[in-house]
């Protein structure tokens, strides 16, 4: 698919979407001409929000940043890089602990398609311990989240885990 200009695709569970991914989300926009963020449908997880949810939740917190588009995708990342134009994989970095996962998983995307590069884009320090799996526990537990998600996330956070048992 030929398209002008540079598209990055950023791929991620997003269960559910958090400050974190926005703080490289804005940051990806002032440097790509398309921006592509997208839910990776794994079977082998047990997220929290379906896929349509996770979507859903995606495109109310992006709604207002020009340059995003929200989509889902299965299978290898780099065929649908490929698929959708892009030229880079963008993948968040926190700590060192993030580093040999992200290496490992840019090497095999290179060995399977070495035309895409993989970025490793720094959020602001104040996301640096933040992800997905801490916001859901800590709202499990019944404590405040709304530092960590947008209000829409946290609102859908609250019903989810009220329509659950726990
Ligand atoms: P995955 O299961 O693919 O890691 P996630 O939704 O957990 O999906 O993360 C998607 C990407 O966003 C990963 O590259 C991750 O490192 C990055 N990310 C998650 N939270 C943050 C954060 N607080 N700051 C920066 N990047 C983040």
């Amino acid at each position: 698919m030929e398209v002008k200009g540079t598209a990055a695709l950023y791929p991620g569970t997003f269960d559910p979407v958090t400050y974190g991914h926005l703080d490289i989300a804005e940051r990806c926009v002032r440097i790509f001409d398309r921006f592509i963020m997208a839910v990776a449908v794994n079977p082998t997880k047990e997220p929290l929000f379906d896929v349509d949810e996770r979507l859903e939740m995606l495109r109310a917190v992006t709604g207002d940043m020009a340059g995003v588009e929200v989509d889902r995708f299965e299978g290898l990342t780099v065929e649908y890089a490929r698929k959708r134009g892009a030229q880079v994989i963008v993948r968040g970095l926190r700590a060192l602990s993030d580093f040999e996962e992200e290496f490992k998983m840019a090497a095999a995307n290179r060995k399977l398609a070495d035309e895409i590069n993989t970025v490793l884009m720094l959020p602001s320090e104040k996301y640096f311990y933040l992800n997905s799996s801490l916001v859901k526990e800590i709202a499990r537990l019944g404590g405040p989240v709304e530092c960590f998600v947008p209000p829409v996330v946290e609102e859908r956070l609250r019903e989810k885990l009220a329509s659950r048992a726990y």
